[in-house]
């Protein structure tokens, strides 16, 4: 009897100190895939893909209101399978455009940010991250948008940029703001996969392996999915998307939601 007590008594101690334990860094390595604009039905087409692979992502989506009632409910069903739903702009109005062109700033919290955010919500959305539209921002807006709306702000980052009379190259391992590093930011930037950047597999490896090897999350962004090959640059690759998603498969890489970034205890 006494043998079996102390038996029970050493097993429940053991269990008890697993359960102080702490891992050493306690979010796993990942990557957060992004998707912007209105592309709702070809996004719905991802369905599938994103089950096979145990993938979660965020759809960006713009001018809400112009959506049809099949769009919404499509929506809806990106939320049942866990994928988040958040905003960009209600009419897709870069910011900086808007006040250059003399547009008041208070109109474009009204008009741009709390009429999309009304529209969404009475579809029966709750937004709380946001996509700067055409990579433009500043940093007092930044500041209100944080404050009054949302939780998160994406922005955008590229491997190569066209410009008229050069193309300015970057490794993907060396932007540090496409790796979300657990730290509370509330600002953060995604890769675009779109044509236009002329990414390959193996760059997006890299980029695994940096998120892997530095605990991090590699962030993604897309906009129209190509299933079959084009040559359209704002638009990204099934089929490298689906590569992208084996290779973390095979690293053992978690996916998150642009919220669970921010959430993530
Ligand atoms: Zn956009």
């Amino acid at each position: 009897m006494k043998n079996s007590v102390l038996g029970w008594f050493a097993v429940l101690s053991i269990l008890m100190i697993g359960c102080n334990e702490r891992p050493e860094n306690q979010h796993r390595a990942g990557y957060a895939l992004t998707f912007d604009d209105r592309y709702v039905e070809e996004w719905t087409k991802l369905r599938p893909l994103l089950k096979k692979y145990g993938a979660k992502a965020t759809f960006y989506v713009t001018q809400f209101d112009s959506l049809s009632p099949k769009e919404v409910q499509l929506l809806h069903e990106l939320t049942q399978d866990g994928h988040e739903i958040g905003a960009h702009g209600a009419a897709h109005i870069r910011v900086l455009d808007w006040l250059r062109g003399g547009g008041a700033l208070d109109d474009f919290y009204k008009f741009e940010i709390e009429g999309e955010l009304n529209v969404m919500r009475k579809a029966g959305f709750r937004p709380v991250t946001f996509a700067h539209v055409g990579g433009q921002q500043t940093w007092w807006t930044d500041r209100r948008l944080l404050r009054d709306y949302f939780k998160l702000l994406r922005d955008v980052s590229m491997t190569e940029r066209h410009l008229p009379f050069i193309t300015i190259r970057q490794p993907i391992f060396a932007i540090d703001d496409i790796y979300y590093q657990f730290d509370g930011s509330q600002k953060v930037h995604a890769l675009l996969i779109d044509q236009y950047t002329n990414l390959t597999r193996s760059q997006l490896k890299d980029g695994l392996i940096r998120a892997k090897n530095t605990h991090s999350v590699l962030m993604l962004l897309g906009h129209r999915p190509l299933f079959t090959p084009s040559e359209e640059p704002y638009a990204f690759s099934v089929q490298l998307l689906e590569e992208f998603l084996q290779d973390g498969q095979r690293m053992g890489l978690k996916s998150y939601t642009m919220l669970e970034l921010v959430t993530a205890k």
